[in-house]
């Protein structure tokens, strides 16, 4: 029996020769179901008539996204470490190539994901990289395909390999969780945001939403939650979602800026 994805959002539902009813993923008001209806796919269709990409982003950091573009559309990034790859935030699909390709990089030592849109078929790359996934506790009620590779980490803090420690901001999600790259940018640091911080479209400031395919702003203790969590950390990149969506310098000074704004803005200050 072929697993279902949901061509919306990319997640994947338990084996079953039908499509599930409903994807609660797409019904949550952070995502939405097409106007013309849910639609589904498998892994087999899946693979047919897309391929992953893969892009050198910087020393020890590579981008793999998926074409052409399926569901949310965001890209996964391979962080090479001393303890071994890392994989942050996830795709649906996992080719023969990228299998190999991964393979020959000497294979994954985690998956860390930031938020619940990007969980798709972690259970599947953890399976076949006989790895863990990590995920912030409060987001558990979000598992749509419960697997014994899942492995919920609590509280604000916690360290996947020696100077990658994740970040919990909340946010966009309760359990919205950022990864902090201490050797990235040659030793600056980097962070990977995911859409807890979503890189803007300048490429020097970042934004914070409850919902982005709906446009519903987040509250502004959320945001100064966010800001105060990363003040104390050192990083000079920060890495978003979405390919080419990069802050590639004072990335630090980045975020406080753009929350700070982003209060104003919801405190009603437009001048
Ligand atoms: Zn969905
Ligand atoms: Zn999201």
């Amino acid at each position: 029996m072929p697993i279902q994805i949901c061509c919306a959002c990319g997640t994947s539902y338990p084996d079953a020769s039908e499509p599930p009813p409903r994807c609660p993923i797409c019904e949550d008001e952070r995502q939405f179901v097409p106007p013309g209806g849910q639609l589904w796919t498998t892994p087999e269709k899946l693979a047919s008539g897309h391929v992953n990409a893969w892009r050198q982003l910087e020393r020890g950091l590579f981008e793999i996204h998926t074409h052409p573009g399926f569901g949310i559309g965001q890209r996964a990034l391979l962080l090479q470490t001393s303890q071994g790859n890392i994989l942050w935030d996830c795709i649906a699909l996992l080719d023969d190539a990228t299998e190999a390709l991964l393979r020959g990089l000497g294979g994954l030592h985690a998956i860390a994901i930031s938020h619940p849109h990007y969980y798709t078929r972690m259970q599947y790359w953890a399976r076949s990289f006989d790895c863990p996934v990590h995920l912030h506790a409060a987001d558990a009620d979000w598992i749509m395909r419960p697997d014994p590779a899942i492995r919920h980490w609590h509280g604000e803090t916690v360290e996947l390999a020696h100077g990658v420690p994740l970040l919990r901001l909340g946010g966009h999600f309760p359990g919205g969780t950022v990864l902090h790259w201490g050797d990235g940018a040659e030793g600056r640091g980097a962070i990977l945001s995911g859409d807890i911080l979503q890189v803007a479209a300048d490429l020097s400031r970042v934004s914070f939403l409850w919902s982005y395919p709906n446009m519903m702003p987040l509250a502004a203790p959320a945001v100064r939650r966010i800001a105060d969590t990363l003040a104390p950390w050192k990083f000079e990149r920060i890495y978003g979602a979405f390919p080419g969506r990069q802050v590639k310098a004072g990335g630090a000074h980045a975020v406080q800026r753009s929350a700070a704004r982003y209060i104003e803005l919801l405190e009603g200050n437009q001048a």
